[in-house]
């Protein structure tokens, strides 16, 4: 048993020196230890040339889809993701971007072709749709020589990232804000659960928080009811670091129609959250995207991405409008 476990060890140390040898031309090697960025090929660290122009119109809420139809969309092709365990994703081919800003506040909006509407994850075996939208935090510089890992980040260099879930705008609609057991199980019985909205009958419980749920007694976002948002105000700085932000700032809105979402997030330009990427007309950035899939058990890494950043370009406010 020992035997076989050790020859296992040293074919897999084999196979692992061997991918690091045939990969090395590929890689943007800057020494060990230095994390995601030592993980993104030349070619991610090169911009794509065209960017997002953010068109300032003075357009808000209940007027942004006309301002998004006088917006020139961006067309980014995504491809699975395949370098952090667990890789995987890839059914979303494409995916078209629009920006506007109204001089206070930016909106982003996206579409993108998915036949199948997953904005249910109370069971095991569902998975939501979703997108992702990252920038550096800062105001950087992107290239071969100045390397910033388009996954995630890297420490040192870290990113915000806008996250929406299409559950949780089905949830902004539910009783108690969150979907019950038997939404998806309308025959289910159990000895316990024997009224129909069992958290609304047991609203007392639910409110003793510390007794039955340790996520939200200990103030976790996501085990919040009524979390006033559809999208996620995150931070990283490479693989495996996501972290939901004390000061959640993005809202978002989004609809499954004619056979694909048309999601949009926005948010000020400038907020008091020295996490937050700050938008300043006139001023470049870049972003990345990323999308999920529910119904092909796209989840965490398992996404389709863009892997190369885009600038995004704000225009200046024009006053004469
Ligand atoms: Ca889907
Ligand atoms: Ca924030």
């Amino acid at each position: 048993m020992l035997n076989k476990l050790l020859f296992k060890s040293v074919l897999f140390m084999c196979a692992g020196v061997m991918l690091l040898l045939a990969s090395n031309d590929k890689v943007f090697s800057q020494g060990v230890g230095l994390g995601a960025e030592a993980e993104a090929t030349v070619e991610e660290n090169i911009p794509r040339e065209k960017a997002l122009v953010v068109k300032y119109i003075n357009a808000d809420l209940d007027t942004i889809d006309k301002a998004f139809s006088q917006a020139a969309p961006l067309k980014l092709e995504l491809q699975m993701q395949d370098r952090a365990f667990p890789n995987g994703g890839g059914s979303v081919s494409a995916l078209e971007v629009r920006g506007v800003h109204n001089g206070s506040r930016i909106f982003f909006n996206f579409k993108w072709s998915d036949k199948t509407k997953n904005d249910r994850v109370i069971a095991d075996h569902l998975f939501r749709d979703a997108v992702g939208l990252m920038f550096p935090l800062d105001i950087v510089t992107i290239s071969p020589e100045t390397p910033f890992s388009p996954r995630m980040g890297d420490r040192g260099k870290p990113v915000n990232i806008w996250h929406w879930k299409a559950d949780w705008e089905r949830e902004m609609d539910s009783e108690c804000g969150f979907e019950h057991m038997e939404d998806q199980y309308p025959d289910m019985f159990t000895d316990f659960d024997f009224h129909t909205h069992p958290l609304h009958f047991h609203d007392q419980e639910l409110h003793s928080i510390p007794l039955i749920s340790g996520g939200r007694a200990a103030g976790n976002m996501l085990s919040q009811p009524n979390k006033g948002t559809t999208v996620e105000d995150l931070n990283a700085i490479g693989f495996s670091t996501l972290t939901t932000q004390d000061h959640q700032d993005v809202q978002g809105k989004g609809k499954w129609e004619n056979s694909g979402w048309n999601v949009t997030m926005y948010r000020d330009l400038i907020t008091a959250d020295t996490n937050d990427v700050q938008f300043i007309p006139g001023v470049e950035t870049f972003f990345n995207v990323a999308v999920w899939n529910g119904e092909e058990g796209d989840r965490n890494g398992q996404k389709s991405i863009s892997t190369r950043w885009s600038p995004v370009k704000l225009e200046t406010v024009k006053y004469d409008q």
